[in-house]
Formats: structure tokens, C-alpha cells, sequence
């Protein structure tokens, strides 16, 4: 995410590294290369040079104490001042209403219905809200079958009419249908188009009035930079909506939507995504992502999206099996699972402070754990559980079931029996403390 911008702030910040204080020449210059790749990350001009000039007052304004150097004056300041520029705190969602009517707007391929099938799976399973979807994209055939197959997969309910061409009438029949059934949330997904045009905005305009929604949120591909930010503010003089939804920050995004949007359009960020799977939805907080784009890793989402994947049972059940050196393949494989749901590792790594950048130019297969995946399906059940009856010839069987090789057997073998080792070690408190004596 945003690695290039993340690259020229840091060359931008190097003009001050070494520079014993802050004088107006060095921030001068500093602020003409921030500025500049601000521009390239196609952030807004006229954002781009109030935040620079405000940076710039800041640092000028600030007596260096001799303990901070001024690279790390300016990190601060900076990271004090995209927090602000994206919105400064975290905008929730207002669910108080009952039910809570939500319409989801934007253009074709903007993600508005994946994103319509993530939102219900989040209220589902962090709010504990009992969502009712309903499919409003009349247009495309194939988005009301799309929508039914998110709504399966999350288990929430979808309302469809096929027989109606009037996406209004669907709308409130859908709201009604929902508040028939109990549903304490209601979220409409609406037709897009390829381009703004005046049908849409009188159809989601006549939309709105009927349903009354508690949030509007726009939906926009980050990809497209300046031109989501334009989108957007067309969108909200007419909608007048409650949030933005900025998709596919999973993608060589460039940032320019992210850090223009707030400024340009007053409203703020709810919600990003960052991939095509249900689970890949992060609230939107302006503090986590200032740290990210500054390269300082986001460790506080990296812990949240790990406690939302593993169960505390399971996990006190696994404990158990790690002291009793019971810890099998059965259990490496639903580690790989859980981990794999937590989103792709590229995305995963860059939350590790320092990670992103020092492995910005290897390649992170997001598939790396299949070969793993192979040869522990090629494994009998009894294999799977018991590790250590694996015998060079089960293991030439695994290697050819697997597509692997012995190599690649034996090492999975090796690694797993190490890290068994440890763990159980590591399980015992006294274990533990003796090893961290011994590191060097
Ligand atoms: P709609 O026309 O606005 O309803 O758009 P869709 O929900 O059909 O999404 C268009 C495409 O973008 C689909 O292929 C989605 O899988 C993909 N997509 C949606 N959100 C994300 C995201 O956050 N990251 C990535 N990488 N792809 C996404």
C-alpha cells in the first residue's frame, strides 16, 4: 500500500537527516520534495500545498529540543498532520437507529456490491446487528446473483425481486420486508453506471427519499485517484452522503484518493478494502493509515485482524495439545487457514513497523503456503496425527501425491518437528523465561 509514496517522502526526508537544526532553507527544500511526491501520488493540488505550507509553519514553529533530531521532528509533525488531513479520528458508523436503513452509491466496478457483502458479514459478526441486504441493481442481471452469493457465504438474508424493473419499489419493499423480519440493519445495494449521469443521480435521489436512510456511503475506487475524488464531490452535492468507502487499497494504489478526499469533499472515511474476500474490510482510521503512509507499520490493525480470526476456546485448546507435544498437522493446517483469512501477506507484512519497507522489492507470493497446503492434504489422517510415524517411504508417497518434491518434504518435516519443539517450550513459563536468558 502506497510504497511509492512511502519511498519519495522518505528522500524527502533525508534532505533533513544529518542537518543538526531546522532553518528555513532545509525545510524549504524538504517541503518542495514532499510536496512534489504528494503530486505524483495524485493528492489533490490544492491539498497538496496547504498541507505542505502547514507542515512547513509547524517545523519553523517548533523549538528543536536537543533530545529529537529534526528528521524526527518532521515525522512527527507530519504524521500529526496526515492524521488530520484524512479526517483526525475515526468516524463510526451511526447504528442506532431500528432499524438502521443504509444505502450504498457509487459507479460500475467500484466494489459496491462486494463491498454491500462485507459490511453485512462486519455488523454480523463485530456488531453482533442482524442484517437484512437488499439488491436495488436491476440493471445487471448479474449483481443481484452476486449479491446472493455474498449473502450466503456471510449467512445474512438477501430481499430480490426479479419480476421488478423499478429499483424504488424495490428499495422500500425491501426496507418493509426487513422490518417485517426483525432486521435491525438494512443495506441497499443500488445500480451503478459507467459514468455520472442524470438518470442515476434522479434514481439514487428517489431511492434516498423513500428509504430514509441513517447512512449514506459512497463507495469509490481508490485506483482511479483524482477522478474518485471528483466522482465523490458530484456524488455528494446531489446525495449529500454520510461517508466514503474507498475500495482496493490492497492494489499499487497510489494514495491520492485517500489523503484528497476529506479535504476536497468534507466528509469522511469509514471504511477501506483491501481485498476481494469477505473479510478483507478495515474501519478507517486516519492515525493507523498517517503511520503506514510514513512507513512506521500499523501494528494496532495487525493485532485486531489476528484476535478477530482465532477463537480464544481454540486457542486455550491448542495450548493444551502444545504442552502435551499433541500439536499436529490437523492443527498446522487450520493455523495456515486462520492466517490466510486475516488478508494477503504482502498487505500483512506492511502493518510490521520496518517490514514494509525492507521487503518492499521481494516478491510475496500470496499463494506461498499452497506448496505446504499440498503436501499435508497428501497426508493420510493418520499421518496428520501422528508426525513422527512419517517414514522416508511415507514420505516419497506425500512428495509424489503432492506435486512436491522429497526436499521439499523433508524440509516441512524438519521445520514443523522444530517448531513443535519450541513451542512446547515455550508453553512452559520456566522454559520460556530460561530461553529469552539465552538469546543473545
Ligand atoms: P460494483 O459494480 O460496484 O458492484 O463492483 P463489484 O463489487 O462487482 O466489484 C468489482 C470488482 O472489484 C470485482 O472483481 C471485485 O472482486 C473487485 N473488488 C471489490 N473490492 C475490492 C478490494 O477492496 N480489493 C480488490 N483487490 N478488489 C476488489
Amino acid at each position: 500500500m502506497f510504497s511509492n509514496l512511502q519511498d519519495k517522502l522518505d528522500r524527502a526526508f533525508k534532505v533533513l537527516k544529518g542537518q543538526g537544526n531546522i532553518t528555513e532553507i532545509n525545510v524549504a527544500e524538504t517541503m518542495k520534495e514532499i510536496r512534489k511526491a504528494l503530486l505524483d501520488a495524485d493528492v489533490n493540488y490544492k491539498t497538496a500545498k496547504t498541507f505542505t505550507d502547514d507542515v512547513r509553519q509547524k517545523a519553523l514553529g517548533e523549538n528543536v529540543l536537543t533530545s529529537i533530531s529534526p528528521g524526527q521532528l518532521l515525522t512527527k509533525i507530519m504524521n500529526d498532520e496526515l492524521t488530520e488531513l484524512m479526517g483526525g479520528t475515526v468516524t463510526e458508523l451511526d447504528l442506532s437507529a431500528n432499524p438502521t436503513v443504509i444505502l450504498i452509491a457509487g459507479l460500475n466496478g467500484a466494489g459496491k456490491t462486494t463491498f454491500t457483502g462485507k459490511l453485512a458479514n462486519f455488523l454480523k459478526e463485530q456488531k453482533g446487528k442482524k442484517p437484512l441486504l437488499v439488491a436495488g441493481d436491476v440493471y445487471r442481471p448479474a449483481a443481484i446473483d452476486q449479491l446472493q452469493v455474498l449473502g450466503n457465504q456471510v449467512g445474512v438474508p438477501v430481499y430480490v425481486d426479479r419480476d421488478s424493473t423499478d429499483p424504488i419499489a424495490i428499495a422500500k419493499a425491501g426496507v418493509e420486508e426487513g422490518k417485517r423480519n426483525g432486521n435491525n440493519v438494512i443495506i441497499i445495494d443500488t445500480a451503478g453506471r459507467l459514468a455520472i449521469d442524470e438518470a442515476l443521480m434522479n434514481e439514487i435521489t428517489a431511492v434516498k427519499e423513500v428509504t430514509q436512510p441513517n447512512e449514506i456511503l459512497f463507495v469509490v475506487d481508490s485506483m482511479t485517484g483524482q477522478d474518485a475524488v471528483n466522482t465523490a464531490k458530484t456524488f455528494n452535492d446531489r446525495l449529500d452522503f454520510t461517508g466514503v468507502v474507498l475500495t482496493k487499497l490492497d492494489g499499487d494504489t497510489r494514495g491520492g484518493a485517500a489523503l484528497s478526499i476529506k479535504s476536497v469533499v468534507n466528509k469522511p472515511i469509514k471504511f477501506i478494502g483491501t481485498g476481494e474476500k469477505m473479510e478483507a474490510l478495515d474501519v478507517f482510521h486516519p492515525d493507523r493509515m498517517a503511520s503506514r503512509i510514513l512507513g512506521m507499520g500499523d501494528v494496532v490493525s495487525l493485532v485486531e485482524r489476528a484476535q478477530q480470526q482465532f477463537d480464544e476456546k481454540e486457542a486455550a485448546a491448542l495450548q493444551k495439545k502444545i504442552r502435551k507435544n499433541k500439536f499436529d498437522f490437523n492443527d498446522f493446517r487450520s493455523q495456515i487457514q486462520q492466517i490466510k483469512k486475516m488478508g494477503n501477506m504482502k498487505d500483512l507484512i506492511g502493518m510490521i513497523p520496518g517490514a514494509g519497507k525492507a521487503l518492499k522489492d521481494v516478491e510475496i507470493e500470496d499463494d506461498a503456503f499452497k506448496p505446504i497446503e499440498a503436501i499435508i492434504d497428501s497426508m493420510t489422517p493418520f499421518e496428520r496425527e501422528n508426525p513422527d510415524a512419517i517414514d522416508q517411504k511415507r514420505r516419497s508417497r506425500i512428495a509424489k501425491g503432492s506435486g512436491t518434491n522429497i526436499d521439499e518434504v523433508n524440509k516441512l518435516l524438519k521445520q514443523f518437528m522444530d517448531m513443535r519443539k519450541v513451542m512446547k517450550q515455550m508453553s512452559n513459563p520456566a522454559m520460556a523465561a530460561k530461553m529469552m536468558r539465552n538469546m543473545p
